[in-house]
């Protein structure tokens, strides 16, 4: 019904009508070689120009360039200690997966190498329904409060007046928004520039709850998937040189490399911190511009993802999928990061507007599992038949169900027993919050500086270079300030960071 006649391919109105010549519009003639007037009754006409100037879906605001690919998750290792989930539980369990990597700020249409964080969406189609991760290529975020989520963005994006992106608005806020500075040692360290979407991490940011069996305990963790393939990077120029050579080099990678059976892979691993270590933890795990050091909890292995099929259609497959952080299955829950909370509201908010209101019925969006949601019908585009005569209200009965004898199901719906999660919301210190900037939040920066980078080979050579390249495009006012951010990382770094700036200038 409705499908794609792939067995003979005889074109047709999209109303199914046979057509004989879909590459000539009908025109008036009277015999003549010469014809006349093209005619308003060519259907074929009308509904292929009216369709193509309605193409395009309104884009992401942010996330809009991406890649994406079809997967399979595989636990290696049991966690059903810790998480009633049913696809985390039992080694081997398999199930479908889909991917989609993406780069933030720019449009659609633009370079896919550029300097920016990577979002990583995962889809897991699940017994149990779908579970999505929506993370980052980066451990940690620019903001802990959701509030300033819109102006990072836009201080990431173009100019209001000028419509170019602009270095000046981007060191302002984050010279007036310190908490991101860990983040931003992220985006101009050599990682802010990967190699192909196949060399990149990604990590929950976020701390989730994982709910043990019978919803009686939880575990706050954070979800590490680390590249099979290894992290790798460009340098800055390479990365700007395939930015305008080749665009769409890290498309072509993926593709080529599910195409050529080289399939890239990603190990899940956790970090699992109980409630009691939470609250007397020197980091308040819901901000999500701290990390958990790996020596006070180590990663610990869970599963394996493999990106194996590539996309039939890419606007069927990838435009169209919808991930959401309020996407997850029973034995896994949110914790109190307020901006978990807010893209909990925000993502799926996203996808009504840009897919519409039945944006889970698509067939790439579509749970494995069941669904059964009567109260949730009409609306643009519903496809899966809208349950029918089914009671439109909670708690009908089968009796006031059937409105007729003829139609509608024959028993009454209930609900699946025994999904009630913990009844825990946030321990008293743990929820403690302020957006405040202080010393604390140069600590870990200071870490990723001195101890990470430090001991790689040219790694903090390149994090100047890189940082001071971009602050060099600012106007000088925005200048000050964003050298005493670098140097409360430390007074080494801000040092480097003004000299070369300086030097750049002179
Ligand atoms: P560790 O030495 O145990 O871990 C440092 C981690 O940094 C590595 O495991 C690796 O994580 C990542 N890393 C290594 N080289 C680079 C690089 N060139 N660019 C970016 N990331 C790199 O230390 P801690 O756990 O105590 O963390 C110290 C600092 O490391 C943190 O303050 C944070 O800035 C950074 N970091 C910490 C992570 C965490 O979850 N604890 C994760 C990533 C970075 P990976 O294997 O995930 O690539």
């Amino acid at each position: 019904m409705g499908s794609v006649d792939t067995e003979t391919r005889l074109y047709t109105l999209a109303e199914g009508c046979p057509y004989a010549d879909p590459a000539t519009a009908q025109r008036f003639s009277d015999g003549s070689p010469i014809k006349g007037l093209m005619l308003l009754q060519d259907t074929q006409l009308i509904e292929t120009l009216a369709h193509f100037s309605r193409e395009r879906i309104p884009e992401r605001v942010v996330h809009a360039r991406a890649v994406g690919a079809w997967g399979e998750f595989e636990v290696t290792h049991d966690i059903s200690h810790l998480t009633s989930a049913k696809f985390l539980n039992g080694i081997g369990t398999k199930s479908k997966t889909l991917s989609r990597i993406s780069t933030v700020g720019p449009e659609r249409g633009s370079a896919d190498t550029i300097r920016d964080v990577r979002g990583w969406a995962l889809k897991i189609f699940t017994e149990q329904g779908n579970q999505d991760f929506v993370f980052n290529d980066i451990p940690v975020f620019f903001v802990r409060d959701p509030v300033k989520f819109p102006s990072l963005n836009r201080s990431h994006k173009r100019h209001p007046a000028t419509n170019v992106t602009d270095a000046t608005i981007f060191w302002d806020f984050h010279s007036q928004n310190q908490e991101g500075i860990h983040a931003l040692m992220f985006l101009f360290s050599d990682r802010g520039t990967p190699r192909s979407v196949r060399h990149v991490n990604g990590y929950s940011g976020h701390a989730y709850k994982l709910v043990a069996p019978g919803g009686t305990g939880f575990h706050y963790v954070k979800f590490h998937f680390i590249s099979d393939q290894g992290t790798d990077t460009m340098t800055a120029d390479e990365a700007t040189r395939l930015a305008g050579a080749d665009p769409d080099y890290h498309t072509a990678d993926l593709y080529n490399s599910i195409a050529a059976s080289r399939f890239p892979s990603w190990t899940l691993k956790v970090q699992v911190m109980t409630p009691q270590q939470a609250e007397a933890y020197r980091w308040n795990v819901f901000d999500m511009t701290k990390v958990w050091p790996h020596a006070d909890f180590p990663l610990q292995p869970v599963g394996k993802l493999t990106l194996n099929k590539n996309p039939d259609n890419y606007f069927a497959d990838i435009e169209q999928a919808a991930f959401s952080p309020s996407t997850m299955v029973p034995g896994i829950a949110p914790s109190a990061d307020p901006m978990l909370q807010a893209r909990m509201f925000a993502y799926p908010d996203a996808a009504r507007y840009r897919l519409g209101a039945n944006y889970q019925q698509l067939p790439n969006n579509r749970p494995a599992a069941p669904v059964y949601s009567p109260y949730e019908r009409d609306g643009r585009a519903s496809i899966n038949g809208n349950y029918g005569g089914d009671a439109s209200y909670v708690r009908a009965t089968a009796t006031r169900a059937v409105a007729f004898a003829s139609s509608g199901s024959k028993t009454a719906a209930a609900f699946t027993p025994g999904i009630t999660a913990h009844d825990v919301w946030a321990l008293g210190s743990v929820a403690e919050y302020t957006s405040d900037v202080v010393e604390d939040d140069f600590v870990q920066a200071r870490a990723f500086w001195r101890d990470v980078l430090g001991p790689q080979p040219g790694q903090q050579a390149h994090f100047v270079s890189n940082v001071a390249g971009h602050i060099g495009l600012a106007n000088r006012e925005v200048w000050e300030a964003t050298f005493d951010m670098f140097a409360r990382v430390a007074p080494e770094l801000g040092k480097a960071v003004r000299d070369a700036v300086l030097a750049r200038d002179a």
